[in-house]
């Protein structure tokens, strides 16, 4: 179906000039769509829901559209003016939907384009490791009392690091392509740390860490870094948007901000935290997040870094075991080089623990 037609199902008005694609991102097919209106060129986003990832594209629009309407009222409510650049707005149909779908199968969905902001594949600077942890952290902050119902869990069991770990140890068990071999200090790695996987459900178990609304994709091109006063102004990409623990959100940040390194880095050498990247990322959370986190989460913050990145790794380790079939691929030992990165960098944050922990405590001193 042409962009023309499925940009004329929602509520843009203006004569359609062009549309391209648009972005790096993996999972949905992106465009950046013009129209023009009375002289003016008005830009959208226009994105085609990979349903194959988010089957009930109608709750995934529920929990969106519930997400930036909560944060577009708290922008209101502290006075902003310029909310259309600080939460994403979803563009509704012509009938009032949240989403349209085409006669070919496909779910659409437009947002306003958020002007004069870049969201960054690689981080520059560490200024822009900073934001990029103060934004998410003000996001799930805004969501600490969203009304209603808990969000839609909207791929289950994301988190459940038992779920993975006995799904590596199936992979392992039954080593269908005898790599078992050629992955033996990983595997050894993958079980001496697997006690990490119990940690985080006891705690949630034992009431001392809260199910919050946390977003689960907080890699740092999904915050949008203004161009003009170099502020992490949006938070982006809220399809995995639903209930979670905030320490998996900064996890993740950790994993994937604080080595200058690519996933699959063979140089192993050179993969591992950064102290100066991380204390960017630490303080730019906990900038907001000394206001909202309870004490235990504060404490567990390091350990969140290694306990993703192990389960990361986990997953290259387990998709290597079982011939690659979930992560592509494109040359041999690719998963195994991409598990052996994320255990270096376990094994970077494990050997710099108490630097890191002091930084921790430097934020609520
Ligand atoms: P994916 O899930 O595929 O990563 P994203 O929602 O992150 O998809 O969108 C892909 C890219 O499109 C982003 O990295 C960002 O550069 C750009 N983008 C997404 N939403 C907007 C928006 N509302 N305004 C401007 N750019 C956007
Ligand atoms: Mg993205
Ligand atoms: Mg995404």
């Amino acid at each position: 179906m042409q962009l023309e037609q499925i940009v004329k199902q929602f509520q843009i008005y203006g004569d359609f000039v062009e549309g391209h694609p648009y972005g790096s991102g993996h999972i949905n097919d992106t465009y950046k769509v013009s129209v023009n209106l009375s002289g003016t060129k008005v830009n959208y986003l226009l994105q085609r829901i990979n349903n194959a990832i988010f089957p009930n594209v109608e709750k995934l629009m529920e929990n969106i559209t519930r997400v930036t309407e909560h944060c577009a009222e708290k922008f209101c409510q502290m006075g902003y003016s310029d909310i259309s650049r600080r939460c994403l707005t979803v563009v509704k149909t012509h009938s009032g939907g949240s989403f349209y779908f085409d006669h070919e199968g496909g779910y659409w969905r437009v947002y306003l384009f958020v002007e004069d902001a870049t969201g960054f594949d690689v981080p520059e600077t560490n200024e822009q490791i900073y934001q990029a942890g103060a934004a998410f952290a003000r996001f799930q902050s805004m969501l600490v009392d969203i009304p209603g119902e808990p969000l839609y869990e909207i791929i289950p069991g994301f988190h459940d690091g038992k779920k993975r770990l006995a799904a590596f140890e199936n992979a392992l068990e039954a080593d269908r392509f005898n790599r078992a071999a050629n992955a033996s200090a990983e595997i050894k790695y993958q079980l001496d740390n697997a006690w990490m996987f119990d940690v985080l459900p006891d705690l949630v178990k034992k009431g001392a860490v809260p199910i919050r609304v946390t977003h689960n994709d907080t890699k740092i091109n999904n915050v949008l870094i203004d161009d003009k006063t170099a502020e992490g102004v949006c938070v982006i990409d809220l399809d995995t948007v639903m209930p979670g623990l905030s320490l998996y959100d900064f996890g993740d940040l950790v994993r994937t901000s604080t080595s200058p390194t690519q996933e699959d880095e063979k140089n192993i050498d050179i993969v591992g935290l950064r102290l100066d990247r991380f204390e960017s990322l630490l303080n730019g959370f906990m900038s907001v997040g000394r206001d909202y986190l309870n004490k235990t989460e504060i404490e567990y913050l390091v350990f969140a870094g290694k306990l993703i990145t192990m389960t990361i790794g986990m997953r290259f380790l387990t998709d290597y075991l079982s011939g690659d079939t979930y992560f592509k691929v494109h040359r041999e030992g690719h998963n195994l080089d991409r598990c052996r990165t994320q255990y270096k960098l376990v094994q970077s944050i494990t050997d710099q623990q108490d630097e890191l922990e002091s930084l921790v405590a430097d934020t609520v001193r």
